[in-house]
């Protein structure tokens, strides 16, 4: 979700906020100017005189697939030129000498207790905390939910087990959270109560209506604007009211309140009465005792509050929500959810209720916070052991480990051809359905492999799949905690640090536009810098406002070599794709990559197959309407982002990468993670085999067969390059269509051919055989068989990466030893 959506929530947050932009803008803007990204030789991408073009498309491939047992058969088709190379065979797998893996977690270790302690006990930390002032700052922005009085009873919370008991095969259930009581919402913030189902006294305008009287709902920036935050009465009175139609007859169990979403007013509602009818003409007070009941609303504009009825909740097919006192500055706004179960209907009048959809599918459906999730993960792993690899990237401020799943017929190898597929949820902690969808993906693929589903046999088969359920675990607990319900919009979202990781990657479309600026300038454009750019020097210090959590996600990306990823975030329901960062700091405005055909058709084919979002009927989540744009839209034409997980891993890596926006709702209840489960599962999967899209192959050296490392592949005048992988394989995602391809490498004479991408989910095999230059051949044997360096920018960016490994490795030495010397004290 936008970090502009969530500025929008109040005064007091928006000042936190935006000293977190200007935080970390500053120090990127004071790093600028130490990097020197312009003094490196970008050479390799030499232009190819015709000749050597003609050789190499010319020449039939007959001789390479009898080459090598390893190589690929290909066959020419005849088309209208014969240079057309096309084949959709798949080269046999081979495990590659390239090491692209990480060491197996084993889950029957318990949790470190030191971390427990930290993270469950709530005690103080004890060590110091290089951004405390941040942390504190993003952490007061959400208050505690306030105590409801006397005539409300607490909510029941299941007894705690002790031990971790010995994991069974999970059952499929509905769990509710413990803190909350057992009827779930009706769904106002989710969206399954519909506009005509709320009524209200008296509204102020449209952009007020009771339609917008929904928790957690968000207002557009604009003052009268039609996307406003709340419902609000139009007179100021005690006769005020919201009326809510659970359209079956329904026990209602309570009511959360919030204030008004708003950055130009204040409003919210001290305290209220809430009335029940059956059919809107007779009213029954919420009763305490013998008295009326007067529930306690809000503080402050923000924080959810929950009141939970009597024992002797009423059954009723109506709810009104009547005001008594509101803010005195302010007047009557309003964002609510009302708890109920809905009873079964003798009229039945309702069908459509009654069909609820749900799922077929038997996986795990609630939230898993750390603990859950482990165990859940060891499931999967016990059940899959073939197919599945458990490890992790790295630690979280807190200590809590980043897990990945991973997924592939040969688990914990790279396989020679085979691409590498990831997604990544939790980045923004409260944002908590991708989690959930992650853990119920590798749950379903799971069982699907084992019954033979020839769809995800062939996906595991021909994919190494890494799912990353949780990038910020810290900020899921403190969401967790809360719960679903009450965690409120922002709580959660950050790092521990208070470091919001989707700004956090180093920027480098700066460096790059900075470069193409100064190259125009020189008219030198075989210098253009599009790809593997280095990490500015700035960002490699150990001062540097980078979390840990970032650090581990960049370190995976270099370990892994990735070909395609999504970023599952939640609050909105829309895909987007790169640019994340305008241009000239403009608010907003379409900024596209060069592969921006490719992105859009990635990020339709998530949007065209999520239920909800494909939905023509569905009515916008908050303060855009994205069905005007079939649900996608460039990152950076929605609101600019700097420093973005998408912009850094197509700019210094290979990996193409989109965000989806899976809900309105960031944390649903758990009764909705079935429904989003099935809303979600055909796009979970076919994004997946977009991965096998456009071309692919090896690229080797003529005489020795062996793979060439690090070779530039560059696709007609596409400016964004690729490169091959350790054993020379390399994957270039394209559209359907003929592309003239060119591979340059370090001492060998650059090769083009034609290679066709057809419209079918398999990749066009595109091999590659170099020869060496006479210099090299020369140089080579003056090395005598040493290894000759690489060029410039390879070195500069492995370099840089050396030292933010080894800055992250002092930072948590340092960690440690301040930790150990707390304990011995
Ligand atoms: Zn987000």
């Amino acid at each position: 979700m936008s970090e502009g959506t969530v500025m929008a929530q109040s005064l007091y947050f928006t000042f936190v906020l935006s000293c977190l932009i200007c935080g970390s803008y500053g120090l990127v803007s004071s790093g600028i100017g130490i990097t020197t990204v312009r003094s490196v030789d970008y050479n390799a991408t030499t232009t190819v005189t015709p000749t050597e073009r003609r050789d190499s498309t010319t020449k039939p491939s007959t001789t390479q697939s009898n080459k090598s047992t390893n190589a690929p058969a290909v066959r020419l088709t005849s088309t209208t030129t014969s240079k057309v190379l096309t084949t959709t065979t798949r080269p046999p797998k081979t495990t590659t000498t390239a090491n692209y893996s990480f060491n197996t977690e084993d889950l029957n270790e318990g949790i470190d207790k030191k971390v427990e302690k930290r993270v469950w006990n709530k005690e103080p930390e004890d060590e110091p905390l290089e951004f405390a002032k941040w942390s504190t700052r993003s952490v007061k922005a959400v208050k505690k939910p306030k105590k409801i009085w006397k005539n409300v009873k607490k909510p029941k919370v299941l007894p705690k087990k002790r031990k971790p008991k010995v994991v069974k095969k999970s059952k499929p259930k509905i769990i509710g959270r413990p803190s909350l009581p057992e009827c779930p919402p009706l769904g106002l913030e989710s969206l399954r109560v519909k506009d005509p189902q709320l009524r209200a006294s008296s509204y102020k305008r449209r952009g007020l209506g009771p339609h917008r009287g929904r928790l957690n709902i968000q207002s557009g920036i604009e003052d009268g604007d039609i996307y406003d935050g709340a419902w609000c009465a139009q007179y100021e009175d005690k006769k005020q009211w919201l009326e809510v139609d659970a359209r079956r007859p329904t026990r209602f169990t309570g009511v959360i309140l919030q204030g008004r979403s708003s950055i130009w007013s204040w409003d919210f509602i001290l305290t209220y009465k809430v009335q029940f009818s059956n059919d809107t003409l007779v009213w029954q007070p919420a009763m305490n005792g013998t008295k009326e009941a007067v529930f306690e609303g809000n503080q402050d504009t923000e924080t959810p509050v929950l009141a939970l009825f009597n024992e002797s909740a009423t059954v009723a097919r109506y709810i009104r929500i009547n005001p008594q006192s509101w803010y005195e500055n302010g007047t009557i706004c309003l964002r609510a959810e009302v708890l109920g179960c809905t009873l079964p209907d003798p009229n039945n009048i309702y069908a459509w209720q009654q069909t609820e959809q749900g799922t077929k599918d038997k996986l795990d459906f609630r939230h898993h916070n750390y603990k859950e999730m482990r165990k859940l993960m060891k499931s999967v792993s016990e059940a899959c052991p073939d197919i599945t690899h458990i490890y992790s990237i790295g630690k979280s401020h807190m200590g809590l480990k980043m897990y990945v799943m991973e997924i592939s017929d040969h688990p914990g190898k790279h396989e020679l051809g085979e691409p590498e597929f990831r997604y990544v949820a939790g980045m923004h902690g409260n944002e908590a359905l991708g989690r959930e969808l992650l853990l119920n993906l590798m749950q379903y693929i799971c069982q699907e492999y084992k019954l033979g589903n020839q769809r995800i046999v062939r996906l595991v088969k021909e994919t190494r799949i890494h799912l990353l359920p949780s990038m910020n675990p810290d900020g899921y607990e403190m969401a967790f905690k809360k719960g679903s319900e009450l965690a409120g919009w922002a709580l959660g979202r950050y790092s521990y640090q208070g470091i919001d990781m989707n700004h956090n990657f180093a920027d480098l479309n700066k460096v790059m536009w900075d470069a193409i600026e100064f190259d125009f300038q020189n008219n030198d454009k075989s210098k253009l810098i599009n790809h593997y750019i280095p990490i500015p020097e700035y960002y490699t210090s150990e001062d540097a406002f980078v979390a840990l959590e970032t650090r581990a996600v960049i370190n995976w990306m270099q370990n892994i070599p990735f070909v395609l990823s999504a970023n599952l975030h939640g609050g909105e329901l829309v895909v987007t794709y790169p640019f994340d960062r305008t241009e000239d700091w403009a608010p907003h405005d379409d900024t596209p990559t060069p592969d921006n055909s490719f992105f859009r058709w990635l990020a339709t084919v998530y949007a065209s197959t999520n239920q909800v979002m494909s939905n023509p009927d569905r009515r916008p989540c908050h303060n855009e309407n994205f069905q005007r744009y079939n649900n996608i839209i460039n990152g950076a034409n929605w609101h600019t982002v700097q420093g973005s997980m998408n912009d850094f891993s197509y700019l210094h890596t290979n990996c193409f990468d989109v965000t989806v926006e899976l809900s309105c709702d960031k944390f649903p209840h758990a009764s909705e993670l079935p429904i989003e489960w099935e809303n979600n599962k055909e796009s979970l999967l076919i994004y997946m085999e977009q991965v096998h899209r456009g071309l692919k192959g090896v690229i080797r050296d003529k005489d020795t067969e062996a793979g060439i490392a690090d070779a530039i592949i560059k696709v007609d005048d596409i400016d964004h390059h690729i490169r091959s992988v350790a054993d020379g394989d390399y994957w270039r995602l394209l559209n359907p269509g003929e592309y003239e391809v060119t591979v340059s490498a370090e001492g060998y004479n650059p090769s083009t051919r034609m290679c066709r991408v057809m419209y079918e989910h398999y990749p066009t095999i595109c091999d590659f055989r170099l020869t060496k230059t006479p210099k090299q051949r020369l140089k080579e044997i003056l090395a005598k068989g040493g290894k000759l360096p690489k060029d410039l920018q390879l070195r500069l960016r492995q370099l840089r990466l050396r030292k933010l490994r080894a800055s992250t490795k002092a930072i948590n030495s340092r960690r440690a030893a301040a930790s150990r010397k707390a304990r011995g004290s």
